[in-house]
């Protein structure tokens, strides 16, 4: 199994999963989104909130603010040794006081810790008008999407099989009807011959259109152009909330999954009195 990236900064990252099985590339896919602790605001004490906003919708869009999260210091709140208590090791205390009339911004949030600030500053929460006002505290706390869509590290994260692209020499005719009925530029003609544009086979979404024209070509019952889906790789698109860098998310997520592969193996040698082979972890 391999991971080659094609673009990686703090945000988003792109790579190309080799040498892996679809069950595995979906397993990845949902670990990132699902299984990365993150922080995200769960209590909210309003002291005043004279706005339009009912309070629970106000604690409602306060949780779905992406807080920075970093998990050297905080821990989940059901591992912290303050017994589920809050401690600073397990909960990031917010407070917020603002009068109207004026936006009230995420970044009017102040964190206790400025380490655990929201992962961006211009966030709407709502309008206050002339003389409303809304003075609260709020604590984030760690846990992960698969407890509330609030706690996902990843804002997008999917993956496509790789494509194959074919072409028959034999039949094709290099008319370019193909070309002009691909969405994505991955075709073209070049000393009368049909040819894959090498760069920007990787933007293909196997959507076949070019199948389909050639097919109306009349060319005969098979077109001259077949696609296919590589079912042992996988083009990987993944974005981060800005909780923590998108590299951060995708070990996290392949820790997990060994983890979890570890303690199967574990289980099974248990049941069955036998070593497992290595060969069949992740
Ligand atoms: S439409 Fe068919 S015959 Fe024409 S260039 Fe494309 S693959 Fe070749
Ligand atoms: S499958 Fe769609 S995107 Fe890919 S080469 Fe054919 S027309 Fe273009
Ligand atoms: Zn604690």
């Amino acid at each position: 199994m391999d991971i080659a990236f094609i673009k990686l900064d703090d945000k988003a990252a792109k790579f190309v999963l080799s040498g892996a099985t679809p069950a595995f590339a979906n397993t990845l896919r949902r670990a990132m989104i699902s299984e990365v602790p993150t922080l995200a605001i769960e209590d909210v004490r309003i002291y005043d909130n004279t706005s339009v906003v009912f309070d629970e919708i106000l604690a409602h869009r306060l949780g779905l603010i992406p807080i920075r999260t970093d998990l050297s210091v905080y821990v989940p709140r059901s591992e912290c040794t303050c017994g589920e208590a809050g401690c600073p090791i397990c909960t990031s205390t917010y407070t917020l006081s603002v009068e109207g009339p004026r936006t009230v911004y995420s970044r009017d949030l102040i964190p206790q810790d400025p380490g655990a600030v929201p992962a961006e500053e211009d966030i709407p929460i709502i309008e206050l008008f002339e003389g409303q006002k809304i003075v609260l505290e709020a604590h984030a706390i760690v846990s992960t999407g698969r407890e509330h869509v609030k706690w996902q590290p990843t804002t997008a994260c999917g993956y496509k099989n790789y494509p194959v692209v074919r072409i028959n020499e034999a039949i094709c005719d290099a008319c370019g009807m193909c070309i002009e009925e691909c969405p994505r530029g991955v075709l073209q003609v070049e000393d009368r011959r049909l040819q894959v544009v090498e760069e920007r086979l990787e933007l293909c979404s196997l959507c076949r259109l070019c199948e389909r024209a050639c097919l109306s070509g009349g060319i005969g019952e098979e077109p001259a152009i077949h696609i296919d889906a590589d079912e042992s790789r996988f083009i990987f698109v993944v974005e981060s909330d800005g909780s923590m860098p998108v590299q951060e998310i995708i070990e996290r997520a392949l820790h997990y999954i060994q983890k979890k592969s570890d303690d199967l193996v574990e289980v099974l040698t248990e049941i069955s009195g036998v070593a497992v082979d290595e060969e069949i972890r992740y």
